[in-house]
């Protein structure tokens, strides 16, 4: 692979920028972010980047720098608003918190790559970057059942050698065009110092061109973490103006109808017309143009877009990943992912899940004992009554 990776040299060594960018020429011959928030390749068969949403009106929702040991009550919150969003997950952290990665897919969130160690991938040589992004989509993988597809080069540092050597991962560049630097708030080291409140001024720049119209043509990505209670609690707080700003958020791979998000093909997202269908007919408390008599039965939508029905998880709990010792090149796993949700993995399953008959019909067993066990009690309190009367 060597020989076709674009011959640009490290900048810097082993993922510490060198400082060569103040060198670089101001023609960016490499296509480097860092220089130029260059996202179209300037070297030949590289894709360009996904920094922006197609959809007018739409954020593509996501989160860098996890997963967090302490995300539940942000990822709760998400879920609370039955919102979904795309994941970039630092692959060491996913090796030290694995629990709180299998959530995201349990919960339907979008998973992407954000490199091993979080260093300048520019710095790395072809091989070091190779491994960056190579361990990361191994670790997602054990895991939590599925290859990633998408990636995030941490502080955007990206040129066209790596660009490429993603690509021949099958991972799309994913960038921003906005960022609220939440990343940088409270942070002693970084100056002119960040405070909450210009994180907050930034947040609200965004939520100001939306409403303004600046998204009627072309939607938004926004660059914004999981990174610490503070980054959290910020994006709980704004979730409410941004969802009234935006018309839509949605994962970045739903906006561009990435119906199958990861390599592994038992794992299907909506598309981003179906999403959007679903979201204000069956399951906004908001008025819609059209009445509930217009509404079609989840049973017809479930058929009209099999991949909400319910899938087989397959997910592995911690002690099965254990238990195969760790091994990255170990079989994906064939139980029902006793210790995971039972609320689904794809799109809208928490939405559909209880909504009718429609959506069970793939439901894992354990699913079907409770609902017949509840059946019985059910059962059981009515022969009970009859008894005492
Ligand atoms: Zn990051």
């Amino acid at each position: 692979m060597n020989a076709s990776i674009p011959a640009i040299a490290p900048k810097g060594t082993n993922g510490a920028p060198s400082g060569v960018i103040d060198t670089y020429p101001s023609t960016d011959p490499d296509c480097w972010w860092s220089a130029s928030q260059c996202t179209t390749p300037k070297a030949s068969g590289v894709k360009p980047d996904i920094a922006a949403m197609p959809e007018p009106r739409t954020l593509g929702y996501g989160f860098d720098d996890g997963p967090n040991c302490s995300h539940n009550a942000f990822y709760d919150y998400l879920n609370s608003k039955q919102q979904k969003a795309t994941m970039f997950y630092i692959g060491s952290s996913v090796m030290i918190w694995p629990l709180q990665a299998q959530r995201a897919v349990a919960d339907g969130h979008e998973i992407c790559v954000h490199t091993w160690s979080h260093r300048s991938m520019t710095a790395f040589t072809n091989e070091q970057a190779f491994g960056e992004l190579w361990y990361t989509m191994q670790a997602i993988k054990l895991v939590t059942g599925y290859t990633p597809t998408c990636w995030r080069p941490p502080l955007g540092d990206v040129d066209d050698r790596i660009r490429y050597i993603a690509q021949q991962l099958g991972l799309d560049t994913v960038l921003w065009k906005y960022d609220v630097f939440d990343w940088e708030a409270n942070d002693p080291s970084v100056t002119p110092p960040v405070t909450p409140q210009d994180v907050q001024a930034n947040y609200d720049k965004v939520i100001a061109a939306a409403t303004s119209g600046t998204f009627n043509t072309t939607g938004a990505i926004m660059l914004a973490h999981e990174l610490n209670n503070y980054t959290m609690q910020t994006a709980i707080d704004n979730y409410p103006k941004l969802a009234a700003a935006f018309d839509h958020l949605v994962p970045v791979g739903v906006g561009y109808n990435k119906t199958q998000p990861y390599v592994e093909t038992n794992y299907s997202q909506p598309t981003f017309q179906a999403c959007e269908f679903l979201a204000l007919n069956l399951f906004s408390s908001i008025p819609v143009t059209f009445g509930p008599l217009h509404r079609p039965p989840l049973i017809v939508l479930l058929r009209r877009f099999p991949s909400y029905r319910r899938p087989k998880l397959t997910i592995p709990i911690f002690a099965d990943v254990a238990a195969r010792g760790g091994s990255v090149a170990g079989p994906p796993p064939s139980s029902s992912g006793a210790g995971a949700k039972p609320s689904g993995t794809s799109g809208s399953n928490t939405k559909s899940s209880g909504s009718g008959s429609g959506a069970q019909t793939t439901g894992s067993g354990a699913g079907v004992t409770l609902r017949v066990s509840g059946l019985t009690l059910v059962l059981a309190f009515i022969g009970a009554l009859a008894l005492v009367l």
